[in-house]
């Protein structure tokens, strides 16, 4: 008649540090850089800069949906215009179209990928034109660290000549032909949340073409502060910048990124093995080919919806937390009546998608207690 033991929480993606981050977090305090501005951020931005080729701009920013909002301003989207978004997101990937007054117009997803479909898009483009209006960007998505269709869709992006927006925010050190998401697209954005795959306890960066981008985006970024003695402002501006202390954590977190990637694809290679074993009826979101390379931040899968609330709620009792496929934004009662252009794939893939923990730092016996209450489970 022993206590039952509660078990500690297993997180869906709770944050990893190294163990350097509190090294640089000290000689940014000591220097007294404990501000939006410091030699961090810069650091921080440099880092991520190699990382993805060394060829593209970061800015960083303080948050990831920050970042879009700027890269909406940045490839002139205005009050009134539309933009193509897809549809099986966060809403912070939409949520900054109106925060400009803008119209997101949703197209569904590939079940390839489960990202932008590249038919339904050139679909949805045309229809627009022929009502008159210009779609100002399209916002694709890697969802969960799934690379889209990249060349598909920036093929008909260039057939129309609409600039394409990289959310990226799920996507660090996945690449689409050996090249970096983030750097493929116009503009593109990572987020540094607690749940992502490196974290600055909050954060983003904002990847753009050139330094005359970024200069501009930093401007924005800074209240819109135009040259005098004096506050004059010409533009409306934002207070986005990093905080130098997040930029001192963002340095610590980019020396494990190799590191975080191949556990995040190990674990991802785990769940297949297990699902195997147990003889489960179930679909990985998958790389379609050797182009596609996903950092597999979560592990996301495909079950008969018996199986997956079976899971959901033997996950439940053992303190596991699990979270279905993001809802369709063209489902979200905000987003009701905004124009969607699809079928019923990203609406599919919601119904019967789950996320299964996929932290870097679990240890074997997390990984046994999610081994044991799958098995609870798919046994039932
Ligand atoms: C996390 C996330 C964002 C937003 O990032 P924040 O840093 O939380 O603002 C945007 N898009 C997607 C797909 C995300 O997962």
């Amino acid at each position: 008649m022993g206590k039952e033991k509660i078990q500690s929480r297993i997180w869906l993606s709770p944050p990893h540090l190294g163990g350097q981050e509190n090294n640089y977090i000290q000689t940014a305090l000591q220097s007294n850089w404990v501000a939006p501005a410091g030699p961090q951020i810069g650091q921080f931005e440099s880092s991520i800069q190699n990382f993805i080729g060394g060829k593209k701009k970061a800015v960083a920013l303080n948050s990831g949906t920050a970042a879009i909002h700027l890269a909406l301003v940045l490839a002139g989207v205005e009050a009134g215009d539309e933009v193509i978004c897809q549809s099986l997101t966060f809403c912070a990937s939409v949520n900054p179209v109106l925060y400009l007054g803008a119209h997101p117009i949703f197209v569904d997803s590939e079940p390839e990928t489960w990202n932008l479909c590249p038919v339904m898009l050139k679909q949805a483009i045309e229809d627009r034109l022929a009502h008159g209006k210009r779609p100002k960007a399209i916002i694709a998505v890697h969802l969960y660290g799934m690379p889209y269709q990249v060349d598909e869709v920036h093929a008909v992006a260039s057939e129309f000549n609409i600039p394409v927006i990289e959310d990226a925010a799920e996507a660090l050190g996945s690449t689409y032909k050996q090249q970096s998401c983030g750097s493929l697209g116009n503009f593109a954005i990572f987020s540094f949340n607690g749940n992502k795959i490196i974290t600055t306890g909050g954060g983003g960066i904002l990847i753009c073409a050139t330094s005359v981008e970024k200069k501009w985006a930093q401007f924005l970024a800074t209240q819109a502060k135009d040259e005098a003695p004096h506050f004059e402002h010409s533009q409306l501006g934002y207070n986005y910048r990093m905080s130098n202390i997040a930029a001192a954590i963002g340095c610590g977190q980019v020396q494990v990124l190799d590191a975080r990637i191949e556990k995040r694809r190990e674990i991802n290679a785990w769940y297949r093995g297990v699902f195997k074993d147990l003889g489960g009826d179930v679909t990985f979101q998958d790389e379609p080919d050797t182009y596609y390379m996903s950092n597999y931040w979560l592990t996301a899968v495909q079950l008969p919806l018996p199986v997956r609330n079976a899971i959901v709620n033997a996950f439940a009792k053992a303190n596991i937390e699990s979270r279905p496929v993001w809802k369709p934004m063209h489902l979200q009662p905000l987003y009701k009546n905004a124009p969607f252009y699809g079928e019923k794939t990203a609406e599919k893939l919601f119904f019967k998608g789950l996320c299964l923990p996929s932290g870097t730092n679990m240890n074997e016996e997390d990984l046994n207690r999610i081994q044991v209450t799958l098995q609870s489970a798919l046994n039932h």
